[in-house]
């Protein structure tokens, strides 16, 4: 019997990147707001049995009405978001472990939960399944592409300061797949550090993807797994704008 998978969806962010009032998450991509993708991919998943999905609560009614009508079915719970991402995760992890399922497709803890970004439109199985064949339990899994431009680091005074081997630069997208229980543990820990110190609390910000939480806390190796150019997070407008040039050809 293959594992059971949960999927978080995190529609949290209130895109201040975007400059529009309304989150990119939800704006129109074909016709659709961006997390219909999503969701939808999900539903038509069989490697995912349950969403749990991330949002201001201002948004559940849209997202309880997107899903009542187009059958999502999968999902189980709206949680609210969180001040940060991590934040977020947090919410979503807890909401999914504590009342066990409300999914008719799915009962019990899953054994492994993705974390996926609403602001990716273009999640599909193939992302899905390489990401849930990498993972394991002392091993978590990103999906992740080899980057295309030459990345340096550089210091506060815009001076370079490191200059990986671009063959050695990935660039980190969703899903981010791990174990429940090394999840669980991890959130549950930065969750203590976040409520310490001004120092602690610092360092806990500057946490932008979930592998690095898990790596930090529960000193857990991650593998990459192969993403695709397609699989971009809708930032800034211009992404909308390409976002829509790859419906186009995945439509034809
Ligand atoms: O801000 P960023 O582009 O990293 O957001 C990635 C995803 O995380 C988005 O889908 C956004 O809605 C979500 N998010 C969230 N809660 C936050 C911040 C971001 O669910 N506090």
């Amino acid at each position: 019997m293959r594992k059971k998978n949960a999927l978080i969806l995190l529609a949290g962010g209130k895109g201040k990147r975007m400059e529009s009032s309304l989150p990119k998450q939800f704006m129109d991509l074909g016709g659709k707001p961006v997390i219909w993708y999503s969701l939808y991919a999900a539903q038509k998943s069989e490697l995912i049995d349950e969403v749990v999905v991330v949002s201001g609560p201002e948004y559940f009614s849209e997202i309880r009405t997107l899903s009542d009508r187009n059958g999502f079915d999968k999902v189980s719970h709206l949680v609210e978001g969180g001040e940060e991402r991590f934040l977020s995760v947090i919410n979503g992890v807890n909401a999914l472990l504590e009342t066990g399922t409300g999914c008719e497709t799915f009962n019990g803890v899953p054994e492994v939960i993705l974390i996926h970004d609403a602001a990716r439109p273009f999640i599909d199985d193939e992302i899905i399944g390489r990401c849930l064949e990498s993972v394991s339990e002392g091993c978590g899994c990103v999906a992740a592409v080899p980057s295309k431009d030459t990345v340096k680091l550089a210091d506060e005074n815009c001076m370079v300061t490191e200059e990986p081997p671009r063959k050695n630069v990935w660039c980190m997208q969703t899903p981010q797949a791990f174990y429940t229980d090394v999840l669980k543990k991890a959130c549950d820990k930065a969750l203590d550090d976040y409520k310490k110190s001004i120092e602690v609390h610092d360092a806990i910000l500057a946490i932008t993807d979930d592998a690095q939480m898990v790596r930090m806390y529960e000193g857990t190796s991650v593998r990459l797994a192969m993403g695709s150019y397609d699989n971009i997070k809708i930032t800034t407008p211009v992404d909308l704008v390409i976002a829509e040039k790859i419906l186009e050809e995945k439509r034809k």
